[in-house]
């Protein structure tokens, strides 16, 4: 359990189960309830950790490939999934397990051919997936054969009919699923021998529980919340998350939240906020619409929840970008309620939905302001803090730079002033749903999701409700200073703000 020592250090708050399931409930009609591998399909389905081919197909009889092997690999981690430039001729950018690819590589649980390629869509053998594997969990895996010898004395795999394991032969969907679910999750296996040799006490630093999942993220449920201080016994890992047992309850819960030293009993204290000045209050009551311009009631301001189903962003510390970025856009969107601004949301699911399909929502609702929400992430985990960008290249679909760039100013000042994390500016960026938007349109990459400071504040609920309200009243800051529109002033009584002042 080398893997506990140096996420002790990690202050963070309990996780919090976001608002809504982020899994839509699979049924795939290929996958019946005696097919020899459904309860491990639907639970690596439940975790995100795969997908069918569509929703109704998860094709368990056809031959597992490289990428998908890789994708589903790194999703088990929790790696940071978006897609990248990798080392590969044959893996762009484009690939969309690009990100995974290039992750496993770096780890070096994956490599590729000696001519430079990945040959991704190869399918994969029983000795490579044995090697994957072994790799990834921290099996004993020098060789092909140690490697095989490992799953098969940990019930993972067995060999075939002629007493060798078969190496050469390739693998199906369904039984990779089969040895990834019971890889993940000891229940699944063959052979129970893993021991919960190593104890540790829970510390949720706030006093608050745990919560005991039936899986490696935020995705599985929850079946047990472990009372902070308590000693539980843990097993082997799972990325950042580790096996444990509590009251004769088997599960998963984060490393960070796990250490070995007692925890105090005092409960951790946050320090009272310095009060903010008051200045003189914006009226209350409605002030005329300008002359010139379109009621309140018309404005339509799109939110954009980065990512979604299939695409999970990147991922960090127990948490899914795709559902951070909804967590906040729902916030976000109830501050609508209150105003006669409207809100409309490009997914208010864990759905996916292409690029460019965002920015043509916002025109087809009508929209007049777009809001990308997305989560920020680095690979060695010391980037941290908060950008906006928006686009500004003078051939682009998108004619709204002014607008844009003015909208990015108040939104970057108001998470600022939210989250008071490191200001990394805000940046002209070349992003397809800037770009192919017809409205002002911005990105806020609200803090990194990699980074345990970031987490500290973007991993709590507080943390996100105060977010979505800076979301809100940065909408409000645009409207009142970049457009002159004064009644806007008594909106900002519903959040008891003030305007920002004029940044643009
Ligand atoms: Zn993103």
């Amino acid at each position: 359990m080398k893997k506990l020592a140096v996420c002790l250090t990690l202050s963070l708050a309990a996780l919090v189960p976001f608002g809504q399931d982020s899994k839509a409930a699979a049924n795939f009609t290929d996958v019946g309830t005696t097919h020899r591998a459904q309860a491990e399909i639907y639970y690596l389905v439940e975790g995100g950790i795969t997908s069918g081919v569509s929703e109704t197909r998860f094709v368990p009889e056809q031959q597992v490939t490289r990428v998908q092997a890789a994708a589903m690999l790194g999703r088990t981690l929790n790696l940071n999934g978006e897609q990248r430039a990798t080392n590969f001729k044959d893996v762009g950018k484009n690939n969309f397990a690009s990100g995974y690819i290039q992750q496993l590589v770096d780890k070096k649980i994956i490599s590729g051919y000696p001519d430079g390629s990945f040959k991704p869509n190869n399918t994969l053998s029983r000795g490579e997936m044995a090697v994957l594997i072994g790799r990834a969990f921290e099996y004993k895996s020098s060789s092909v054969s140690v490697a095989a010898s490992s799953l098969i004395n940990k019930g993972i795999a067995s060999g075939i009919a002629d007493g060798s394991f078969g190496e050469t032969q390739t693998i199906k969907r369904g039984d990779f699923a089969v040895f990834l679910a019971r890889s993940i999750n000891a229940d699944f296996r063959t052979a129970d021998n893993e021991k919960f040799e190593h104890n540790a006490y829970v510390d949720t630093k706030d006093g608050s529980k745990l919560n005991l999942r039936t899986g490696p993220n935020t995705s599985y449920p929850s079946i047990a919340s472990i009372p902070s201080g308590k000693i539980v016994s843990y097993s082997y890992s799972v990325g950042e998350w580790v096996y444990i047992t509590s009251d004769n309850v088997k599960g998963f819960v984060h490393s960070a939240y796990l250490q070995s030293d007692k925890p105090s009993d005092k409960p951790v204290v946050t320090p009272p906020t310095s009060p903010t000045p008051t200045p003189t209050p914006p009226p209350t009551k409605p002030v005329p619409t300008p002359p010139g311009k379109k009621p309140l009631s018309d404005i339509t301001v799109v939110i954009d929840a980065g990512h979604g189903g299939s695409d999970p962003g990147s991922s960090g510390h127990g948490f899914i970008e795709k559902n951070v970025t909804l967590n906040v856009a729902k916030k976000m969107e109830k501050y609508y309620d209150k105003v006669p601004m409207k809100a409309k949301m490009t997914r208010s699911s864990d759905t996916y939905v292409s690029l460019n399909a965002r920015g043509a929502y916002a025109s087809k609702v009508k929209g007049d302001i777009f809001v990308s929400i997305h989560t920020n992430s680095h690979t060695t985990g010391s980037a941290n803090g908060t950008e906006t960008y928006y686009y500004t290249r003078s051939a682009a679909v998108n004619p709204n730079v002014s607008q844009s760039k003015a909208l990015a100013k108040y939104v970057q000042n108001r998470q600022l002033e939210a989250w008071g994390l490191t200001d990394r500016g805000v940046k002209v960026m070349n992003l397809a749903v800037l770009r192919q938007n017809t409205v002002p349109a911005v990105l806020a990459e609200l803090g990194f999701i990699s980074s345990s400071k970031d987490m500290g504040i973007m991993g709590t609920e507080a943390g996100r409700e105060k977010m979505a309200k800076a979301l809100f009243i940065a909408t409000l800051d645009y409207y009142y200073y970049y457009e002159n529109r004064t009644d806007v002033l008594p909106l900002y009584s519903t959040v008891n703000a003030t305007p920002s002042g004029k940044l643009h």
